[in-house]
């Protein structure tokens, strides 16, 4: 008999435990509150022009995005822009060139360094002894600690902190060092430095829009298998029926529902149940801080072309150089050619500066580092401040599983933490992908219990 679940929530998560519910064969209805797919990863349209909320990179180890993509008849080599591994900054900017070549692993990551530009050979000593070490310990820390901490431990340069591990680590974690668990920095380095496979290192950058590249085909394969995804449809209220039935603001009702919204929504939605089962749960949820992003989108004339598709930018506040990354999205999508999106992890501090001031220094961050001036002068600006981008990742932060404590209510999302290969990742499209996979196999488990 087909069963009915219910998913609240089509951000990444969503879509993926929907879509692996509508696979099995149930009957599934996604609700969403807002009209676009996505969640903190979807489209968003400014100044006439099709944006997302923020850019987004995703990684060669993504394995169940990139899988799902293919599932919901996307062609992952047509929409993302592959990349080998690389932390390149503008010539003349002090910072490095570290590439690596398609080699196999870990080949590919030895021979990088050794050709890096910009590193000196106490840099580069220290960087190997730091990745053997790591690889010795299977990239797992007993103890967790700050990410500053490991570093300090193990004898890493102010150099190559500053230029690989600070910026990789507010990219991985967007949470500064001095702040982040170095137990789930190890996690990411493990899944793309240490990984077998060369791939898996790979940086890859969508070429279409977040919502495009999978919740809008999510939604397409569930309507193709017999579901519904319903958009501007926020529920309120959930409640447990005497015969074990979930129901939705009073009304639908479901044998199972995964709540895919964000940690602060899933929250409240669960106090609303009334039931010491979840207290847990909610206590961990409301324990997180927020980290915010900030992505800035800066219009040039169309000819504008970097030489590369995107670079590293030294974070230098103190100089008012906020920008961390910037990408060219011209050369990944012909539609925008001149535009140019700036990123700025754990943001917080930043976007104190105010958008004009914020948006105005960054132009001049550009015109400086990348010895253009004519980019202190874009035709417009928009910058887009993401203040719940993600949790703070702090060491031993505690974070609920998949399973809420009650049978047939299932918790879905980047914040937790269950699946073996993923257990404290940060908060990424793959984290909340392989949340939304175990949370649907979690509640089709539950019921093929429940028959027998
Ligand atoms: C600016 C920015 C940049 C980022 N950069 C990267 C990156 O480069 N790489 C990376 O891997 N990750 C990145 N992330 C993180 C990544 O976007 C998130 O981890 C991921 O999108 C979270 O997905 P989710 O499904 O868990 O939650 P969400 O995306 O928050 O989805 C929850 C959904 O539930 C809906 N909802 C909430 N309440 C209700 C309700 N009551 N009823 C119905 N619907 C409801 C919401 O509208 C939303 O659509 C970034 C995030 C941001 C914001």
């Amino acid at each position: 008999m087909k069963q009915g679940f219910a998913v609240i929530g089509a951000g990444w998560a969503g879509c993926a435990a929907a879509m692996e519910l509508a696979r099995a064969g149930h009957a599934v209805t996604v609700y969403e509150a807002a009209r676009t797919l996505g969640g903190r990863a979807r489209r968003v349209e400014r100044e006439n022009t099709v944006l997302d909320n923020g850019q987004h990179i995703l990684l060669g180890a993504y394995t169940e995005t990139l899988r799902l993509i293919k599932l919901a008849g996307q062609d992952p080599k047509e929409l993302i822009l592959t990349l080998p591994l690389q932390m390149r900054y503008p010539a003349g900017s002090d910072g490095m060139d570290f590439i690596a070549p398609r080699l196999p692993a870990p080949l590919h990551l030895a021979w990088a360094l050794l050709r890096a530009q910009g590193l000196q050979g106490a840099d580069k000593l220290a960087l190997m002894r730091f990745s053997t070490a790591m690889r010795t310990m299977g990239w797992q820390l007993y103890n967790d600690c700050t990410v500053s901490e490991l570093l300090q431990r193990f004898d890493q340069t102010e150099r190559l902190n500053r230029l690989m591990w600070h910026p990789l680590c507010l990219a991985a974690l967007n949470t500064p060092p001095e702040r982040a668990s170095a137990r789930v920095f190890l996690n990411v380095l493990r899944d793309s430095l240490g990984a077998s496979r060369r791939r898996a290192s790979d940086m890859l950058i969508p070429k279409t829009d977040l919502s495009t590249l999978l919740p809008d085909a999510a939604a397409r394969y569930v309507a193709q298998h017999g579901g519904a995804v319903r958009t501007g449809a926020k529920v309120a209220a959930l409640q447990i029926l005497p015969d074990g039935r979930w129901q939705l603001d009073g009304d639908a009702h479901y044998d199972g529902v995964i709540v895919a919204t964000s940690s602060v929504q899933a929250a409240s939605l669960l106090q609303g149940v009334h039931d010491a089962r979840l207290d847990k749960a909610i206590s961990q949820m409301q324990a997180f801080t927020p980290e915010a992003i900030s992505t800035c989108y800066l219009q040039y004339d169309a000819s504008l072309r970097l030489d590369l598709p995107f670079y590293a930018l030294v974070d230098a506040p103190q100089q008012r150089h906020w920008g961390q990354f910037v990408f060219d999205r011209g050369q990944l999508d012909a539609s925008q050619a001149g535009l140019l999106a700036v990123v700025i992890s754990a943001s917080g501090p930043a976007a104190e500066q105010g958008h004009a001031a914020l948006a105005h220094a960054i132009a001049a961050q550009l015109a400086q580092v990348l010895q253009r001036p004519a980019l202190a002068q874009p035709v417009w600006t928009q910058l887009i401040t993401e203040k719940r981008a993600t949790f703070a990742c702090t060491p031993d932060l505690a974070r609920p599983g998949n399973a809420s404590g009650m049978p047939g209510l299932l918790l879905a999302g980047d914040y937790t933490a269950n699946d073996e290969r993923t257990q404290d990742y940060p908060a990424t499209i793959e984290a909340a992908v392989r949340s939304g996979l175990a949370a649907a196999r979690m509640v089709h488990t539950g019921q093929a219990a429940k028959q027998r």
